[in-house]
C-alpha cells in the first residue's frame, strides 16, 4: 500500500523531464547529474548554444561540453528507464521483500550519541539488514543555516564537528556528529571541497581567488593563507590530505591531479584528458589510504581510480552501468580506517562500498530517490560508525546519518596494513555544480 503510493510520487515528481514535463523518452544523463529527453536537449542545444561546444543545464545552468557526436554521446541513463519500469509494475503489487517503516522507530539500544529526533525524511523502505536512518538535517535555503549545493563534507576531529562546503552559497557550515547546527562562515571567493589539516584549520579547493588553488582558513572563516600562484584557469574541485601532510587537489579544467608539499608549494602532478589508465574525465573527488595512495572518483569516465603517490595507476575499479560494482557519474569518495573505500555512486542513487583493493563490498544506501525529487548522494564520510551522506536533489540539500559499523569489513584490510594515525584526517569531497564545468580541458 505504502509502496504504491511511493511509487506514485516518483512517478509524477521524478520520471518527467523537465523540458518537456512527459515522461522521459531516451533518457541522456549530463556530468551535472540532471537528466533530459534526448530530443528535448538536442533542441534546446541547437536553439542557441551548438556552435559554442558547450551549453548551461537548463536546471543548474553548470556548463556542460558537447560531446563530439553530439548529444548522442551523453551515456543513456539506464537507471531511469529501469525504474520506469519497475513503478508501472509495482503501482499495484509489492515485489520486494521487507517493508516500510520509520527509521527511529528501531531504537539503538547502544546509541551513544543523543536520542535522534525522527522528521519526515526517515520513512523509507526499509530492506533487512540495511543500516537504520537515524537522522537527517541541514536544509535547502539561502538563509544563515541553509545549504543549496554541498559540495564538500569532512570531519574536524579537533573540534568533533562535521564540515560541509557549499560550493554555491560559498560558505562552510559545522555540524555536530549528532547533526546539531554550530555554525558556519561566508568566503569571499568559490569554493569547491573541503579537508582539515592535522593543525585543524581547514582547506578550501578554490577559483576566484585571484590564481590561487587553495585557502586556509581558521575555524572563524579567517583566511591564514592563500596558496598557488598560477591556478586562475585549472577549476579545481576535490581537496585532501594525505598523512605526510601533502595536499592533493584535483583540478576538472586539465583533467589532472596535482600534489603540493607539506608547505603547500607544487610538487607534480598527473594525469590528462582521455578514457586511457593513465587518464581523468572529470576527476571530481580525492581521498588517501593509509600508505597515501590516491583514490579518484573518475566522474566522467564512470570508474574509480587508485594511484600512488607518485601518480602510477594501482586499480581501474568499475565502468558505467547500474550493477553493484559500476558506476554513474562517481562522486564524493572517503576512505575508512581499514582502507575500505566509500564512494557516493550519484546517478545511481547509492553509496558502494570496496575492499582496498577495489572489490566491491555493499551498497548501504540506495534509491535515495525516497527522500524527495531526484535527490542523490553527492557524497559520504564515516565518523565514529555513523556514515554521514550528503544528498542534493531539486530544491533539496540535506545530510543523513546511518548506524554503522565499519568494523565488519576489516578482514578485507590486509594484515600488517598500516592503520591511520589517531585523529588523522582522511579528505574527501563531494560534487556539486561550479558554475564553469566541462568535458573540455581547453
Ligand atoms: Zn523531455
Ligand atoms: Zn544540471
Amino acid at each position: 500500500m505504502a509502496n504504491s503510493s511511493v511509487a506514485g510520487q516518483i512517478e509524477t515528481t521524478f520520471l518527467s523531464c523537465s523540458i518537456c514535463m512527459e515522461h522521459f523518452k531516451k533518457p541522456k544523463a549530463l556530468p551535472c547529474l540532471h537528466t533530459f529527453c534526448e530530443d528535448c536537449l538536442r533542441d534546446y542545444i541547437v536553439s542557441r548554444f551548438e556552435s559554442a561546444g558547450q551549453f548551461p543545464c537548463p536546471i543548474c545552468r553548470q556548463l556542460v561540453y558537447i560531446p563530439p557526436n553530439g548529444v548522442y554521446g551523453f551515456p543513456d541513463n539506464h537507471f531511469i528507464l529501469s525504474l520506469q519500469d519497475t513503478v508501472t509494475h509495482s503501482s499495484s503489487q509489492n515485489t520486494e521483500s521487507g517493508s516500510f517503516e520509520y527509521s527511529y522507530h528501531q531504537k539503538n539500544e547502544d546509541l551513544s550519541l543523543p536520542l535522534l529526533q525522527p522528521d519526515k525524511y526517515s520513512v523509507r523502505f526499509t530492506k533487512p539488514g540495511s543500516p537504520r536512518l537515524l537522522k537527517t538535517f541541514g536544509h535547502f535555503g539561502l538563509d544563515q543555516d541553509g545549504l543549496v549545493h554541498i559540495s564538500g563534507l569532512t570531519y574536524s576531529s579537533m573540534t568533533g564537528d562535521i564540515l560541509v562546503a557549499d560550493c554555491s552559497l560559498n560558505k562552510v557550515l559545522a555540524y555536530s556528529k549528532s547533526g546539531d547546527y554550530r555554525g558556519g562562515f561566508v568566503c569571499d571567493c568559490s569554493i569547491r571541497d573541503i579537508a582539515v589539516t592535522a593543525h585543524g584549520s581547514i582547506l578550501l579547493a578554490v577559483s576566484r581567488a585571484g590564481s590561487a588553488i587553495m585557502r586556509e582558513y581558521g575555524y572563524e572563516g579567517n583566511v591564514i593563507a592563500s596558496y598557488g600562484s598560477f591556478y586562475k584557469y585549472e577549476n579545481p574541485f576535490g581537496i585532501c590530505v594525505s598523512r605526510m601532510g601533502k595536499v592533493i587537489i584535483s583540478s576538472l579544467q586539465h583533467n589532472n591531479i596535482h600534489i603540493f608539499t607539506e608547505r603547500k608549494k607544487p610538487s607534480f602532478k598527473f594525469g590528462s584528458r582521455g578514457s586511457g589508465s593513465n587518464h581523468f574525465l572529470l576527476p571530481y573527488y580525492v581521498a588517501v589510504n593509509s600508505r597515501d595512495d590516491i583514490v579518484v572518483s573518475d566522474s566522467g569516465n564512470h570508474r574509480l581510480k587508485i594511484h600512488k603517490n607518485d601518480g602510477t595507476v594501482l586499480h581501474v575499479i568499475g565502468q558505467q552501468g547500474s550493477q553493484s560494482g559500476e558506476f554513474f557519474y562517481p562522486q564524493g569518495v572517503f576512505v575508512d580506517k581499514h582502507d575500505n573505500i566509500y564512494v557516493a555512486d550519484a546517478n545511481n542513487f547509492r553509496v558502494q562500498v570496496f575492499s582496498p583493493e577495489g572489490e566491491y563490498l555493499s551498497t548501504p544506501v540506495e534509491n535515495t530517490y525516497e527522500f524527495g525529487v531526484d535527490v542523490k548522494p553527492t557524497n559520504v564520510i564515516v565518523v565514529d560508525n555513523r556514515l554521514v551522506v550528503a544528498l542534493r536533489g531539486t530544491r533539496v540539500s540535506l545530510l543523513q546519518i546511518y548506524d554503522w559499523d565499519d568494523s565488519k569489513y576489516s578482514q578485507s584490510a590486509k594484515t600488517g596494513r598500516k592503520q591511520p594515525a589517531p585523529g588523522g584526517l582522511l579528505g574527501c569531497c563531494c560534487p556539486c555544480l561550479s558554475s564553469n564545468l566541462s568535458y573540455d580541458d581547453i
